[in-house]
Formats: structure tokens, C-alpha cells, sequence
């Protein structure tokens, strides 16, 4: 194992830029990972895929970091029963180019097509349709998983469910995603038809996503977490769905699947240390985003990247942060518990921390897996620039809010909770840990999170 001998120490984030930290880094091909398994210290080894969990879950001080090989081109499409078989390295932006132009669509895209469907499983990840089509592990029709010795399992929902339900949002913990047969939806076309509505407050908008979120496929709504009294809460509704062909201009009817999203910008390294996103920035482009937004327009049609990804049109955007990096915050709140958001939106305008990324989502029924983060109710995403003490206790005392209200945070996001936060917001976390103690006992796969948060500390850390 030549590889092992000295492989390269790097310094890892995530997405948000903060808290690096050193691991030994390897990209190597599927064959050679039991053997790289096998060198593991007792910092143990982990995946990464691209890095785009905002806190510390794809980070591993001091072990093995691994990196998977593996080209879309060899995904292996079955346009019969609309499914692909992948590997898990691939890029749900490499995975689209191939299905996009033959007529499918991934079944749950995240806000940025930059990750990998190993890290769409081990997250759970959802998208804006989750109120109607759940989360990614519910599409997964079966995958292979190296284990801690060495082994590879392929496992299912139909095929030792409680490993994979274990694995569907397990961060990783449960051993090393190699390949994954997905089902995917089919389109008529590479577009979607979108209408947009701009809602004047907090009370409008749940009232619209109650009344009639069920009856579109795709809904999200940007919120403007710096407007405070009768403006609370206000915020630009968007729903969509795939058009159809009928749906579709002369121009777009040539090639109505045609699909080639491409970066137009990069944030150049350079950013000032104290970043470009402050509370006057973050005001104006509020101000701006939500006066400009139409108050009602429906039928617009748009491309794939456009609705899904708007922020992947600019490269390395965390970088506008600065070089205190960002926090990104998640919570579900269950349905009824409206009166818990409102006042974390309240404590959220009247502190003046900042967000221009904030994102309202109404989840439907959770899925079966133990650590899966979405639950029936709201969820509320959004970024704070920088890591201060009064920003730890901000976040903290929303997570009381969260907590007593009987909700959760997603580790995806997290870079901020508490083992505490978790134990309270995950029931089934023992069920978990007693699943994957089963098929590593040794606690050979690790991360910084599972630490800092105590998933992995049953037995052996
Ligand atoms: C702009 C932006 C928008 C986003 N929007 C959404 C959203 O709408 N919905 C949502 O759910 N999430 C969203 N996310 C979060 C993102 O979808 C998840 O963090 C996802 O897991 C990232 O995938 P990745 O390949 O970058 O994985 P990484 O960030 O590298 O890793 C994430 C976790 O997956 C594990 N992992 C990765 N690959 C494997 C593998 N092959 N086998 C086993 N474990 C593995 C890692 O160990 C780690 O625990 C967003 C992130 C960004 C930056």
C-alpha cells in the first residue's frame, strides 16, 4: 500500500468555512479502499464527497479522509424502469447531464447540483418537492456498502432495511457508499414553469403554503429575515413544476431537453477578510430582491438551473463571506408549532444577524430512517455570517425554541448544536448507534461531527 505511506495531510471545511481541520486525504478507486480501511489510526476514516455540508460532518481531525473515483459516464441507465446505477462519487451535476437530454430527472435535488450521491444519501437530503415526494433515500432502490472490515454489503429498503434506513441520513457513520441504484422521474422537457407571488408577511405565507402547497410539486419560499414589524416575515413564494411540451415557446420546442447549465462568475480568492456580506449589504440586497420579485406572475418558464441551483451560477460564492466563513442554521418545526418559528424570526430580525440566504419549506411525512433530519412541518434555513460569542448564544437560545417546540436540526448544516440538542431532537438515536455498533465495532468510521455531536461515542470513542 505505497499510497498509505505518506498521503497528503490537508486542511478540510465545509461549505461554511469554518473550523479546519487536518486529515489525511486519499483518492483512491473502489478496490483499494478495504486495504486503506485497514490502516485506519483511532481517528478512524471517512467519506467526502464535494465538501458541500456547511459545518464539520465531511471532516475527520487527525484520520482518513477518503475520496471516491467514479465517472458519470459509466452510469448505467435503464430508460425501461427509469432507473440509473451510479457511482456514489459521481455529482448530481455530472448524473443530470446524462439524464436530463434522455428524458429524466433526479427524484430530490438540494439547492446546488455540486454533490455527490453518496452525500445525498448519507444526508437524506430534500428538495422543494419534499412536502409531496419525501426525501432521496426513499429512491434509492439499492446500494453497496464497504463496511468496517473490509466487506461489501448490498443493502435496501427490501435488502437488510435496517442497515440501509441506518445509512439513508447516517452521515457517513455506517461505512463507505460505493454505488447506488436510483429511480428517477421521468420529464417531457428540460424546463420548468414557475409562478411567483410576493407575500407581504409571515402570516400570509403559512396561510398560502397551508391552504395550497399539496397542489404544486416544487414550492419554497425566500424569506427577508431583516424585515421586522407588520413586515415580518415577508417574502417571494416560488412554485413550480417540469413544463410540458405544450407548455413550451416555438424557440424552446427545438430541443425540449436540451441541458447545459454552466457557471457565469466566480468569486475570485480575494474577498476582504471581513467579507462583502454585512447587515447594510444584506439590508439593501433584502430590500432590493423582494422589490424587484413580481408581485404575481404564473406560466414563467425557466431552465432547470434557474429553479433549482440559482446559486451555483456563481462559483465559490462562501467565499463573499470572508474569512470568518458563515454558519448556515436548519430546524423543522411540526405543523402547529407556527407560534416557535415566528419567534425565531422575531429573536432573528431584532438581533441584526444578517441572512440573505433565508429559506421557508413546508416537509411532508418523514421518512423510516432513525437520523433522517426532515419531519411533518416548517423548515427554516439560513446563513449568519462569521462565529462570535453572541452569536453562539443567539443560536443557542433558538435552539431552546426549536427544541421545546418539539423539532430538530439537520446535521448537514450544523456546525453549531449540541450531543444535548441532539439526544432531545433525534428520539431514535440509540436505535441508530445499535445498528451501526453492529457493523462497526470498533468505530472505525468517524467524523468531526459524530464526535462533537456523540454519535459514534457508545462504545468506543
Ligand atoms: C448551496 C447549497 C444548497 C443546499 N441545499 C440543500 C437542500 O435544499 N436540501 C438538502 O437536504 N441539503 C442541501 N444542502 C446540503 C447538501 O445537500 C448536503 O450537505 C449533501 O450531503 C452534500 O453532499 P456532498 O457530496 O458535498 O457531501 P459532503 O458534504 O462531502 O459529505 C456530507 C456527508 O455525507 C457523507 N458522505 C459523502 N459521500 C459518502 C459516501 N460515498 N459514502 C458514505 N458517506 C458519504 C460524508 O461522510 C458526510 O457525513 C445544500 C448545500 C449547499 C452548499
Amino acid at each position: 500500500m505505497a499510497v498509505l505511506m505518506s498521503p497528503p495531510r490537508r486542511s478540510l471545511t465545509g461549505w461554511g468555512r469554518t473550523n479546519a481541520t487536518l486529515s489525511d486525504v486519499l483518492e483512491l478507486p473502489d478496490h483499494e479502499l478495504p486495504a486503506a480501511i485497514k490502516e485506519a489510526g483511532p481517528r478512524g476514516a471517512l467519506v467526502r464527497g464535494l465538501g458541500r455540508s456547511y459545518g464539520d460532518a465531511a471532516q475527520n481531525a487527525g484520520g482518513i479522509v477518503l475520496r471516491l473515483l467514479g465517472a458519470a459516464r459509466q452510469a448505467v441507465l435503464d430508460e425501461q424502469l427509469g432507473m440509473v446505477t451510479v457511482s456514489a462519487g459521481v455529482s448530481i451535476d455530472d448524473l443530470l447531464r446524462v439524464i436530463v437530454p434522455r428524458g429524466f430527472f433526479v427524484p430530490v435535488t438540494p439547492g446546488t447540483r455540486f454533490v455527490t450521491v453518496g452525500g445525498a444519501i448519507a444526508s437524506d437530503i430534500h428538495g422543494k418537492n419534499h412536502h409531496v415526494d419525501g426525501s432521496f433515500g426513499n429512491y434509492v432502490e439499492s446500494l453497496q456498502l464497504l463496511l468496517a472490515d473490509g466487506s461489501i454489503a448490498t443493502i435496501g429498503p427490501h435488502q437488510r432495511p435496517d442497515l440501509y434506513w441506518a445509512t439513508v441520513g447516517g452521515m457517513g457513520l455506517t461505512g463507505a457508499i460505493l454505488q447506488a441504484t436510483l429511480r428517477l422521474i421521468p420529464i417531457e422537457t428540460s424546463r420548468m414553469s414557475v409562478d411567483t407571488t410576493r407575500m407581504p408577511d409571515l402570516d400570509s405565507l403559512l396561510a398560502e403554503m397551508s391552504s395550497s402547497d399539496d397542489d404544486v410539486r416544487y414550492s419554497v419560499a425566500w424569506i427577508d429575515l431583516v424585515a421586522k414589524g407588520r413586515n415580518l416575515g415577508r417574502s417571494v413564494l416560488s412554485r413550480g413544476d417540469h413544463a410540458r411540451c405544450d407548455e413550451l415557446g416555438p424557440r424552446e420546442s427545438v430541443n425540449p431537453l436540451a441541458y447545459g447549465p454552466h457557471q457565469l462568475l466566480s468569486v475570485p480568492p480575494l474577498v476582504p477578510p471581513t467579507g462583502v456580506l454585512n447587515h447594510a449589504t444584506v439590508s439593501a440586497f433584502n430590500e432590493l430582491w423582494f422589490r424587484k420579485s413580481p408581485r404575481r406572475r404564473t406560466g414563467q418558464i425557466v431552465g432547470i438551473g434557474a429553479f433549482f441551483h440559482p446559486l451555483d451560477i456563481v462559483g465559490s460564492w462562501n467565499r463573499l463571506y470572508g474569512a470568518k466563513g458563515m454558519l448556515q442554521y436548519q430546524f423543522v418545526v411540526p405543523f402547529g408549532q407556527e407560534a416557535a418559528m415566528r419567534t425565531v424570526i422575531e429573536r432573528l430580525a431584532a438581533s441584526g444577524a444578517a441572512s440573505f440566504l433565508a429559506i421557508l419549506k413546508r416537509f411532508g411525512a418523514g421518512s423510516v430512517a432513525p437520523l433522517s433530519f426532515p419531519a411533518p412541518g416548517w423548515t427554516l434555513t439560513l446563513d449568519v455570517p462569521g462565529a462570535s460569542r453572541a452569536l453562539g448564544d443567539l443560536l443557542h437560545g433558538l435552539d431552546r425554541v426549536v427544541l421545546d417546540a418539539g423539532g430538530r436540526h439537520y446535521f448537514a448544516k450544523d456546525a453549531h448544536t449540541t450531543p444535548e440538542a441532539i439526544r432531545r431532537g433525534y428520539p431514535r438515536l440509540d436505535e441508530w448507534k445499535a445498528i451501526r455498533d453492529s457493523v462497526d465495532p470498533h468505530g472505525v468510521w468517524q467524523s468531526d461531527l459524530s464526535r462533537r455531536l456523540g454519535l459514534t461515542d457508545s462504545t468506543h470513542v
